[in-house]
């Protein structure tokens, strides 16, 4: 069985985001990117596949620009086997990327497509769900827990009241949530046999999909400033002090 794993170039998530001074977006100019984190858990989780004779082969691919090369890179160090970008300079929305990997999926007939619940650069947690929807096939969302028996891969999901485990017939859709694994870091070595790894480059176009953004980015602000706490003395002072505000 193969595995197929979207990964996303996103800004780091160790750099606090600095909003262009025309409110348009944030400034990624020399901002440090890397791939996003759910979507390492799941590269994790389908090596982790591959490593107990589950899959065969983890085949990762990204949308985005050149420079996703590198995230793709890291995928392989970390022990994918084969990677595809589909090379654009433009921004893709999530509706855009789901249909690109339904194209792309059709191509490679994968038992499953593991990709991360939401991209921490737009926070969108969509393309999953509608990947599944344009596949016409059934989606396990926020894991914590895959376990593939036969033709079925048991999801066990996080949702608010607890943790649920849905049964779902394969080929499925799974998105990761942060508790699913730990993933590795790539030891040097691999680091640079990944090098020789092959990487395929499409374009958008040799999917036939339009790309062109739907939505509208009216203004991009920064959060509002918390304003500086204070200190008090004692106790008394405390309950003084929420009963002068009202809050107690
Ligand atoms: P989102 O719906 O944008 O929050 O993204 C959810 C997941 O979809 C991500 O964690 C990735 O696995 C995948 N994904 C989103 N955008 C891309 C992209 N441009 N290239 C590859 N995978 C993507």
């Amino acid at each position: 069985m193969k595995i197929l794993v979207p990964v996303k170039r996103v800004i780091d998530y160790n750099v606090k985001p600095r909003v262009k001074a025309d409110g348009t977006g944030v400034d990624l100019a020399n901002v440090k990117m890397s791939m996003n984190p759910f979507d390492e858990i799941a590269v994790e989780e389908a090596i982790r596949l591959k490593e107990k004779g589950v899959a065969t082969e983890v085949v990762v691919v990204s949308i985005g620009p050149a420079k996703a090369q590198e995230t793709l890179r890291t995928a392989l160090a970390m022990g994918a086997d084969r990677a595809i970008l589909v090379q654009t300079e433009v921004e893709v929305e999530p509706l855009a990327v789901a249909k690109i990997l339904k194209a792309v999926a059709d191509e490679e007939a994968p038992g499953l497509v593991i990709l991360g619940k939401q991209a921490i650069d737009d926070d969108s947690n969509q393309t999953g769900q509608m990947l599944a929807a344009l596949m016409g096939r059934p989606q396990g969302t926020f894991a914590s827990k895959v376990e593939v028996a036969g033709d079925t891969v048991n999801v066990t999901r996080e949702v608010d009241g607890g943790l649920e485990t849905v049964s779902l017939k394969m080929p499925a859709v799974v998105t990761t949530d942060l508790r699913l694994n730990e993933p590795r870091y790539a030891s040097l070595p691999n680091i640079m046999k990944a090098k020789t790894k092959p990487l395929a480059n499409k374009t958008p176009d040799d999917y036939g999909i339009d790309t062109t953004p739907r939505l509208k980015t009216l203004k991009v602000s920064e959060p509002p400033v918390r304003s500086a706490g204070i200190k008090v003395a004692d106790v008394d002072a405390l309950v003084a002090k929420l009963k002068e505000v009202g809050v107690a």
